[in-house]
């Protein structure tokens, strides 16, 4: 007998064996889908991990419904991928695989029968299959569960199988759809008057029609003009004819339509040569060309606008050119609409984009074209999902921005991270990898220390450029000065005033980031800290306390401001809403543009935001963080920062090194040609370390710091994170059973158990959260405490009361 292991898009553990038949063994081959049925009535379209002789243990492995490939879909390297996937993030192979495929791949049960029209042969159903084929006469669709009523019994799969195999019934459209490729149509003419012999015969033969015959002519003359194929909609539009007449000469048999399978995105030729790079950017090239002989990832710490883009784009040139693919991972594919532009200047249809916002079919397309390595799914560029892609000859992944936290995955499983894990793709496909940023994370310029990496720096800007000025104002004393109006400094205002007349641009920046507000003094500007931790406290208005994230700690909210006194603390908090609002007041004349979340649902909302901006139709533009994504404009001369202590101040123990990376990358938006850009950071806390880092750009120093500060709060890079949090709307239940499970897991992982604790969202969506974290020390294997883990994990979940509970792991959290 044979079997197949088959990987269903489900959160299941374990794989399932399904029988198959000896003309499937010789068909199935590893990463075809196939359709199969999953407990009592569900259908599901999963895919093939192994081929093997041994039947499963503990059940009677059921047979496949259907082969749905005739050629796999999957490639070994991605199974081998994913398998890792699975076991480092801890989730099942079936959750790697729905995040990895279109979702068209994989349609699921809800299945439905429906009727063959063509079926005659009555006689050969049983008693029970007529029932079905008699009741689809009726009834268009009919689902498993109603067949099941019908028949009154529950296992109705062998029974549909039957009729299946017999053509009586169909499965339902939605179960099995199918990509449709988009044809486009085109015109030609008839075999028969192909011959421009006969052209004087048919101009003739439609004397009496003159407006066919000049359609006739224009055909003759288009043709002469190009040699491709006549598309029917451009030709009907170009020439203004009527739909009529041409219908008219198809229908005499002068003309035929015909269809094309074309592609739904294009890009266009390449029209540029890569930019020659300057003495700089050459020499860090050459050196990460050197690194690479020794070592496969490499960093590049370029500062913003140094040119790492060019830099990148000599790398790709190479590796298209031995033929192999390339995979460009950009933080958020839909704030890249400048860099892909750039790109599609140098290697034009080359290109292929993977986007979340593409269409199903689109993004099948672009599936289909990396799986037959066509020569227009070369470079791909693409988010954190684009790394499950079928590459067949994958030379080089770029990381492009590699310190940006969407790179992580939060819900739902895998919480992977995409640098992460396509370094391990990389070593896997043997890869480069090169990663870039002017603000390089923690977690990454530590492997550089310890050597697992290889780094090259850039330390100029491009051309006559130089890096901003960045100037701080101190909020306490313009407050107490009075030299505010409203979130605004008059030293702020009278360098927007001197830009805008200079016709320059000015962004302003103001990140109004999560729910919980901080507590501020109104007088003296101080939010209240843990007594533990170098951390702000969190404000629960639930439960009107205060709270720490890093130790646990909690305090009644005070009556009045515990250093100075002052018994009027508000809670802060302005976004950029306001900010427009306010700015559009006191510059009336000028054009204010916004662009936050907000503003750019739609899916080109972005696009024309930054495109009006470049075009200077947009004097000031106000916005999140989005600001601070890789955009390049050559007019703006200033930066202004409304509040840079939200941010610092934000409990999370990356706080110091995210407003680092924020604020150095915010500003990196100025002064991006020959003159000298200006940035103001306001601030009540002028002397905090990491503004002066920033306005020294002394990333060096910040991480010397934030590293001393994560080894003593036991923090990565010097510790490992495995956050669980449970979830349910019970409030009670989650208490109790969160308490069971810290138990349970300090008896074996002892003091690196935290918590539990809630969330400062304790509640989100109805469902009440808590959290527990381990801390685990970098000696400890990190695979022997991930199967203790699962240990517990499925010890509480054989507990009945508890087996409602949503139990998520995230590894590496955030
Ligand atoms: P980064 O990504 O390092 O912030 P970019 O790649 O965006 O910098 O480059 C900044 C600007 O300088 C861009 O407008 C880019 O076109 C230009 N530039 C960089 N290098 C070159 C070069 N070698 N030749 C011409 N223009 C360049
Ligand atoms: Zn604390």
């Amino acid at each position: 007998m044979n079997y197949i292991d088959v990987i269903l898009p489900l959160p299941l553990q374990k794989l399932f064996t399904y029988k198959i038949n000896s003309a499937e063994v010789s068909f199935l081959q590893k990463g075809m889908r196939v359709v199969v049925p999953f407990g009592k009535t569900k259908v599901y379209t999963g895919i093939v991990y192994a081929v093997h002789q041994k039947a499963p243990i503990a059940y009677e492995a059921k047979e496949i419904h259907q082969i749905l490939d005739k050629e796999p879909i999957i490639t070994k390297e991605q199974l081998v991928h994913w398998q890792w996937i699975s076991q480092y993030y801890m989730c099942s192979l079936g959750e790697v695989l729905r995040a990895a495929l279109p979702s068209a791949f994989l349609l699921q049960s809800e299945t439905k029968l429906s009727l063959n029209p063509d079926f005659a042969d009555e006689k050969l159903l049983t008693d029970n299959e007529f029932l079905i084929f008699e009741a689809l006469q009726h009834q268009p669709l009919l689902s498993i569960e109603k067949v099941s009523a019908i028949l009154a019994r529950k296992t109705v799969l062998p029974l549909i199988k039957c009729l299946l195999e017999k053509e009586a019934i169909f499965i339902h459209e939605v179960v099995y759809e199918k990509y449709t490729p988009k044809l486009v149509k085109y015109l030609r003419l008839a075999k028969k008057w192909e011959n421009e012999a006969k052209l004087q015969i048919l101009l003739d033969e439609l004397s009496r029609a003159p407006k066919q015959r000049e359609i006739v002519l224009r055909y003759f003359q288009t043709k002469a003009t190009t040699k491709k194929p006549i598309g029917f909609t451009n030709f009907v539009k170009k020439n203004q004819f009527g739909y009529a007449v041409i219908k008219s000469l198809i229908d005499k048999g002068i003309f035929e339509y015909y269809t094309l399978q074309e592609d739904r995105i294009k890009t266009g030729k390449s029209t540029h040569q890569i930019p020659n790079l300057n003495t700089y950017q050459d020499k860090a090239l050459q050196e990460i060309i050197a690194n690479f002989k020794t070592n496969d990832i490499c960093l590049l710490h370029g500062v913003t606008s140094s040119g790492k883009t060019e830099i990148y784009a000599h790398l790709i040139e190479d590796e298209l050119n031995k033929g192999k693919q390339v995979l460009y991972l950009v933080p958020e594919i839909a704030l890249t609409t400048q860099l892909i532009n750039r790109l599609q200047l140098y290697f034009g249809d080359r290109i292929s984009v993977f986007h979340s916002r593409y269409s199903m079919n689109e993004r099948i397309e672009v599936w289909n074209n990396i799986l037959a390595n066509q020569s227009k799914a070369q470079l791909i560029i693409g988010a954190r999902s684009s790394l499950f892609m079928p590459f067949q000859d994958l030379g080089l992944i770029i990381v492009d921005e590699e310190h940006e936290i969407s790179y992580k995955q939060f819900d739902p499983a895998p919480r992977y991270h995409t640098r992460d894990t396509a370094i391990v793709l990389a070593k896997q496909v043997q890869a480069k990898l090169l990663m870039g940023t002017a603000t390089p994370s923690i977690e990454t310029y530590q492997n550089i220390k310890r050597q697992k990496y290889s780094l090259v720096e850039l330390k100029y800007r491009f051309g006559k450029g130089q890096l901003p000025e960045v100037e701080l104002v101190n909020l306490v004393e313009t407050y107490r000065k009075k030299q505010m109006r409203g979130h605004f400094s008059e030293r702020l205002l009278t360098l927007i005033q001197e830009a805008l007349q200079n016709n320059e641009q000015v962004i302003l920046f103001q990140n109004r980031r999560g729910y919980a507000p901080i507590v501020e003094c109104t007088s003296c500007g101080i939010s209240p800290q843990c007594p533990n931790c170098d951390v702000s406290l969190t404000y629960h208005k639930y439960k009107n306390d205060l709270r720490c994230h890093y130790c646990g700690f909690e305090a009644p909210m005070p009556i009045a401001c515990p250093a100075c006194h002052n018994p009027t603390l508000t809670t802060k908090g302005f976004g950029t809403q306001q900010l427009e609002t306010e700015i559009q007041e006191l510059f009336p004349e000028h054009k204010i543009g916004r662009m936050d979340f907000d503003t750019t649902r739609g899916k080109y909302d972005y696009h024309r935001i930054i495109s009006s901006f470049q075009a200077q139709e947009i004097d000031i533009l106000v916005g999140t963080q989005m600001l601070s994504k890789g955009l390049d404009f050559s007019n703006v001369s200033l930066v202004g920062v409304l509040n840079a202590d939200t941010m610092l101040n934000f409990p999370d123990f990356r706080a110091h090194e995210r407003s680092f990376q924020m604020l150095v990358q915010v500003s990196g938006r100025a002064g991006r040609s020959e003159k000298k850009g200006k940035v103001i950071i306001q601030t009540f806390n002028p002397y905090h370390q990491i503004l002066q880092q920033v306005t020294l750009n002394e990333y060096d120093t910040m991480f010397k710091e934030q590293l001393l500060e994560r080894l003593q709060f036991k923090y990565p890079p010097y510790y490992r994170i495995i956050k669980i949090t449970l979830k349910h709307k019970d409030f009670n239940k989650v208490e109790k059973a969160s308490e069971w499970l810290g138990q349970s897991l300090k008896n074996y992982f002892k003091e690196w158990v935290l918590g539990p604790t809630s969330p400062a969202i304790a509640r989100v969506r109805n469902q009440y959260i808590k959290d527990i974290i381990l801390k685990m020390p970098l000696n400890e294997s990190i695979p022997a405490t991930k199967i203790q883990l699962q240990k517990v994990k499925n010890h509480f979940q054989s507990i009945s009361e508890y087996r409602s509970i949503r139990f998520n792991i995230d590894v590496d959290a955030y």
